[in-house]
């Protein structure tokens, strides 16, 4: 069994960019990720997001900036370093939002979507509509903004909440990666069925304590 006790944001001193260990095997979420797609997925994908991302920092103040002050300002750097830091920080989180058992959503979070979005039902629903409405490659985020409030949105490629030049800014709570690479291999054209999934191998007890420690920002 695996314990997951850090997350991105978890208040420790940032000690440079580092490529995260993954706290579990390729096929830890089968059947709902298998472990061809969990294997190049961080090993391949994951890994050329950092490794493009620190060739660009390289030389540069960002070596000893945390991705979520880049984020803030992302406006002022290169599509390279939006697109590579942003898959860099993004499967992160991913990574850390999966769990390899099911699990209860904790009752101070549910009541927090409940208040925010209607009903743990609405929330599914925008989320799936989110994952499901995104063309192409991007992401499907649960996240809060500047007021605590809770919220849900999609960003393209590898964009988001984080980054000054997206629609809707707050901090991300829980993300679910929609481009093919993600899910292609086992499901195809059928991203439905991996969003339907996705519900199964949350960890909400990490999105939980990124939620407190969002609030309390
Ligand atoms: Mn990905």
């Amino acid at each position: 069994s695996v314990t997951k006790t850090a997350f991105a944001g978890d208040g420790k001193a940032f000690e440079g960019h580092k490529f995260p260990e993954l706290k579990y095997a390729f096929n830890a979420l089968e059947p709902y990720i298998d472990a061809q797609t969990m294997e190049i997925h961080y090993t391949r994908h994951h890994k050329a997001y950092y490794t493009n991302f620190m060739t660009a920092a390289e030389g540069t103040e960002m070596l000893k900036t945390p991705m979520e002050q880049i984020f803030a300002n992302m406006s002022k750097h290169s599509a390279t370093v939006r697109n590579n830091g942003g898959g860099f920080y993004n499967h992160n989180l991913f990574w850390e939002n999966l769990s390899l058992v099911k699990q209860e959503i904790p009752t101070g979070l549910k009541a927090a979507i409940e208040k925010d979005l209607g009903s743990f039902d609405a929330f599914k629903e925008a989320f799936t509509k989110a994952a499901m409405t995104r063309f192409g490659s991007g992401w499907a985020w649960l996240s809060v903004d500047k007021n605590g409030k809770l919220f849900v949105s999609s960003t393209a490629n590898q964009d988001n909440p984080l980054m000054d030049v997206v629609e809707a800014q707050g901090t991300p709570i829980l993300g679910l990666d929609v481009w093919e690479h993600a899910y292609y291999l086992k499901y195809q054209n059928k991203r439905a069925d991996y969003v339907t999934g996705f519900w199964s191998i949350i960890d909400w007890n990490v999105v939980e304590a990124r939620y407190k420690a969002a609030l309390a920002k």
